[in-house]
């Protein structure tokens, strides 16, 4: 069989570690402290976040660790163990919207948001990143460096927010923000949310609602794969996963147009009134056929089935009814590459050599376009089923595959 590298999370000692090792090389003094905040992976509910729909994410053991040092002035130097060498600089001072290029945009668009947001105190700082998320897999490196930045800046400036779940929200919309105007990487909030607000051992039940507040937006849901005796498998196809190329916009674009034509706030509506009426499949039918195009047709249909799959999920797992999550996974992939059309060849295959080989359910998992699979399989079995995917992908001839063993890891923290 194939080997296939299974990547390991950082434990807190080497994070912070390696973390304060490399702030200290760099900028020659020592840090404050440590901050870290995790990746995550959505199990169910995707491309319903900025629908105002339902998602369903687990935060990953896999986390981005951040060494910080505010400044007197408005300067901020940031270094990544990516490119060791390389130190990237930027001033806080007149900084506009997409001034800053590069993977810096995601730190210092923090920095700028917080100040946008009124929080005039923050100011400059230096930081070192050093982190075991692997970067454009669809796990969400951007939101666990953003958000280990804002519990960082939140801290040493003594804003006060990162000590508390509603308090976290004002990070969350600056790691929004950041990710939005300063990396302009489209992003909806699932990625932010998912990285400080959820708690070991639970998948985070997020509704966003716009008109919901921080109290009522979340519920913690039991996701406990020990108790059934799973494994939760994700493999990270590494086939190349680039959001900012305007797919992620345009299916944006094309479900506010929808909404648009069907007269109401978000498709979230629409999705509420379906799951509601007496007959949901011939409200689903009369819903589409008031839309002008067939692509958006599809688009639609996927956002309103998909919402009503998180919820399905939600029940079948908290009943122990593995089959019906791992149905709903497939159902979940398979409107993703037939109605989203956001899979690539890469997402398909791994879905399928999964499913071949005794996974419950197997789906693709963040944005899409590239990216990363998970699998719900039987205790003891990831290595086995993901070794069957890297063989595949050596004969259709992919970039080798690596995987990761998740479950449900905590938010963002103080580490040192
Ligand atoms: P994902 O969030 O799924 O990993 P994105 O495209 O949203 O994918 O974000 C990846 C980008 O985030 C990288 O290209 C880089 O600019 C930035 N990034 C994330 N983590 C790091 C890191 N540890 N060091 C440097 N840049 C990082
Ligand atoms: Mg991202």
């Amino acid at each position: 069989m194939a080997t296939i590298q299974f990547i390991d999370a950082l434990s807190h000692k080497d994070g912070v570690e390696e973390a304060t090792r490399l702030f200290s090389d760099t900028f020659h003094e020592d840090c404050d402290g440590v901050w870290a905040a995790p990746g995550r992976v959505n199990l169910i509910g995707e491309h319903t976040d900025y629908n105002a729909g339902l998602c369903l994410p687990i935060a990953l053991p896999h986390r981005t660790f951040v060494a910080l040092k505010p400044r007197s002035d408005t300067h901020v130097r940031v270094v990544s163990s990516i490119s060791p060498a390389a130190v990237a600089v930027a001033d806080l001072a007149g900084l506009q919207a997409e001034g800053v290029k590069g993977w810096a945009a995601y730190p210092v668009g923090v920095a700028w948001a917080l100040r946008q947001a009124g929080f005039e105190q923050v100011s400059g700082f230096d930081a070192a990143f050093v982190s075991c998320v692997p970067l454009g897999s669809g796990l969400s490196s951007s939101a666990a460096m953003t958000c280990s930045t804002a519990l960082a800046l939140d801290d040493v400036y003594g804003l006060g927010y990162g000590s508390s779940d509603a308090g976290r929200v004002t990070l969350i919309d600056a790691a929004m923000k950041s990710e939005n105007d300063m990396a302009g990487a489209s992003t909806g909030g699932l990625d932010q949310n998912a990285s400080l607000r959820c708690t070991p051992g639970h998948a985070l039940l997020l509704d966003c609602r716009p008109e919901l507040t921080a109290l009522e937006n979340v519920s913690q849901q039991l996701f406990d794969l020990d108790k059934y005796n799973l494994e939760l498998l994700v493999v990270d196809t590494q086939a190349p996963h680039q959001l900012n190329d305007g797919q992620y916009a345009q299916r944006r674009a094309t479900c506010e147009a929808a909404a648009r034509t069907l007269g109401v706030a978000n498709l979230r509506v629409v999705s509420d009134r379906i799951a509601k009426s007496d007959d949901p499949f011939q409200s689903l039918k009369e819903t589409l056929d008031r839309l002008p195009d067939e692509t958006m047709k599809k688009r639609v249909r996927h956002v309103v089935t998909e919402i009503q799959r998180v919820r399905s999920f939600v029940h079948a797992f908290a009943q122990g009814d593995i089959a019906e999550a791992g149905r709903l996974f497939n159902a979940s992939h398979d409107s993703l590459a037939a109605d989203y059309q956001v899979t690539v060849p890469e997402l398909d295959i791994a879905v399928d050599v999964a499913r071949g080989n005794g996974a419950y359910g197997a789906r693709m998992t963040g944005g899409g376009f590239g990216g990363s699979i998970i699998a719900l399989v039987d205790k003891g079995r990831s290595q086995e089923v993901a070794g069957l995917i890297a063989r595949e992908f050596t004969k259709q001839d992919f970039h080798a595959p690596r995987a990761l063993a998740a479950y449900a890891a905590a938010s963002g923290s103080r580490e040192a």
